[in-house]
């Protein structure tokens, strides 16, 4: 028993004893022992104890180096790091925990130029990532609005709301008479007489109990612009026509605007106490715009009315609420509330003011409502009676007070359960516009203003000329009036003498045009201005190189010329 005790004391130290030597001896020995050469002056006891110094303190450095570097590689730490479409630098050597400044450093490495405070797209921010040895994990912008708008309501939920009507037609034929006559409907607002509409929208409750939204949109261009926006709110659009005047060239456009937004019509033949009213004519004139009434064998409703007299109204409103039964418009009310701001103001005594349609949930005094880039607390809501509510429902228009500041009509808005919520939404969504901002900047550059000008949104070269006395000033502004054509031309928009300084650039910028320097420079300020705003300045001392080179412009305004190289043929399998 005890020589295996022994053996295997034996056997277990010998390994841990060479190992110990092995470890305090790679200097000199061990390196020395490895090469297994001897050379001369190794053999020579003396050449090596100066050798030897040196290479200890060489080795004393390595190790102090080592010591150094080592303890932070032996704790580097994986990280998965989150990363959105854009994001500042500062931001993201904080998400990796690294130093700010290696990563501007690895950056320059891309050949990318950027402070701490700018921002990269993610595409560079994984290069960055990779190259910590940190794992990227892509974000989408959009992924912290996911359960922004909540998800959708369980069909047992959902109740039957009021229809959204939007009143379109020609100028003149009645639209906002029709409204007016709508409004002394109302049971309530209506019997108080007086009332004074302060929003663009409101609702009317009829005898019946039944309720009808209505949103005052001045013409279907700001219908349209809503719908643009990803707002189509409106159920049913309400197209006014002058019984006296028929189809005209604006009512065809609300036709359309409609037909395109896919809502259904109904149509009011106004002004029906008309001596000359004709609704037969009216019903033939629509059939030419595919619009067939059901007075000749169609669907759409049409109602013979009279706005100032207050005739066949409850028709109109039987319509509409037949049309919305057909629609089946239900929301879930028992939800927080969403829906779409229909107009904000910044009034003075007031602060923000937003005109909200609540389209589900109801909205509650004291919510935190997040809308477009703003957010607020819901410290005041009032109705289309100006009275005071403590809360909405699906389908009502409602007048806002708290937004930290006026968000844009169309904007779509959600209650949210925190502050911190909302501010890391608003925040995203501020930072999106800021970079859609910077982006965009760069206009008014020579290529950007002859792109403009082939889709013919330009059809004058906008120039402002510096020059240094008054003779060339006037000179150059004669030449240039002559060399234009009736299509296309220059416009001055300012000239003078001296140098060219800030407003000359501000005012190039804001009509996205050129700045023309004759024998004379931009100040340093100006100079920095065109650069950040993408403002292009031209300097001459030749007169007729300016010409030439504005009337090489305008001929290439002219006729922009479009080459085709053909490389050859390629079939996709
Ligand atoms: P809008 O431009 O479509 O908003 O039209 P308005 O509502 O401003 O009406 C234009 C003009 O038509 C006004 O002078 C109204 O008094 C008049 N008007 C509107 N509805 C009627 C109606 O039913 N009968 C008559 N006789 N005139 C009307
Ligand atoms: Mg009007």
């Amino acid at each position: 028993l005890p020589d295996t005790e022994e053996g295997n004391e034996e056997t277990e130290n010998r390994p841990k004893r060479t190992k110990q030597e092995k470890r305090p001896t790679p200097r000199r020995g061990e390196a020395r022992r490895r090469t297994g050469k001897l050379t001369i002056s190794q053999a020579l006891n003396e050449e090596e104890r100066v050798r030897s110094l040196a290479s200890v303190r060489r080795a004393r450095e390595r190790e102090r180096r080592s010591q150094q570097t080592q303890p932070q590689e032996a704790i580097k730490i994986v990280r998965d790091v989150v990363v959105p479409e854009v994001i500042t630098v500062q931001e993201l050597a904080n998400r990796m925990a690294e130093r700010g400044v290696e990563v501007i450093r690895s950056l320059m490495k891309l050949g990318v130029m950027v402070t701490l405070q700018q921002t990269i797209d993610a595409d560079t921010a994984e290069l960055i990532v990779s190259e910590y040895g940190h794992n990227i994990r892509r974000v989408s912008e959009a992924d912290v609005e996911i359960g922004f708008k909540g998800k959708d309501d369980a069909e047992e939920d959902l109740l039957s709301r009021p229809p959204i009507v939007t009143v379109m037609g020609h100028v003149d034929h009645g639209k906002t008479s029709l409204l007016d006559a709508f409004r002394s409907t109302d049971v309530v607002g209506g019997e108080a007489g007086g009332i004074t509409q302060h929003i663009g929208a409101y609702q009317v409750e009829l005898a019946s109990g039944d309720k009808i939204t209505f949103i005052d949109t001045p013409g279907h261009e700001a219908f349209t612009q809503m719908r643009s926006r990803g707002a189509n709110i409106t159920d049913i659009v309400v197209l006014v026509v002058a019984a006296d005047d028929g189809v005209m060239p604006q009512t065809i456009e609300a036709i359309d605007h409609a037909k395109a937004a896919a809502v259904p019509i109904i149509i009011a033949i106004n002004k029906m106490d008309r001596p000359n009213a004709d609704p037969k004519r009216i019903h033939n004139e629509l059939l030419q715009h595919d619009i067939v009434v059901e007075q000749l064998g169609g669907e759409i409703l049409a109602v013979e009315v009279s706005a100032t007299e207050k005739k066949n109204l409850e028709k109109l409103e039987e319509a509409i609420l037949l049309q919305a039964e057909i629609l089946e418009l239900k929301a879930n009310p028992k939800r927080s509330a969403e829906g779409i701001i229909l107009e904000a103001n910044l009034e003075t005594g007031r602060g923000a003011v937003g005109t909200l349609l609540i389209q589900r949930g109801t909205l509650n005094l004291g919510d935190i409502l997040v809308a477009g880039g703003e957010w607020g607390r819901v410290r005041v809501m009032s109705n289309c009676f100006k009275q005071n509510v403590q809360k909405a429902g699906p389908g009502e228009p409602i007048e806002v007070m708290g937004l930290g500041s006026t968000p844009i009509a169309g904007d779509d808005f959600a209650v949210v359960d925190s502050e911190a919520r909302a501010r890391e939404i608003t925040e995203f969504r501020t930072r999106r516009s800021r970079v859609q901002r910077s982006t965009a900047k760069s206009r008014g550059t020579i290529d950007q203003m002859f792109s403009e000008i082939e889709s013919g949104e330009l059809q004058e070269l906008p120039l402002v000329i510096k020059a240094d006395t008054h003779g060339s000033v006037e000179a150059i502004s004669a030449s240039l009036k002559k060399i234009g054509t009736d299509e296309v031309g220059v416009q001055i928009l300012h000239s003078g003498v001296g140098g060219i300084n800030e407003s000359d650039i501000s005012l190039a910028k804001a009509s996205a045009g050129l700045v023309m320097g004759f024998n004379v420079r931009a100040n340093a300020q100006a100079k920095d201005m065109s650069d950040r705003e993408g403002v292009n300045i031209q300097y001459y001392s030749i007169i007729y190189n300016l010409i030439d080179d504005i009337r090489d412009m305008l001929s290439g305004m002219l006729a922009p010329e479009s080459r085709e190289t053909f490389l050859g043929n390629a079939e996709i399998l």
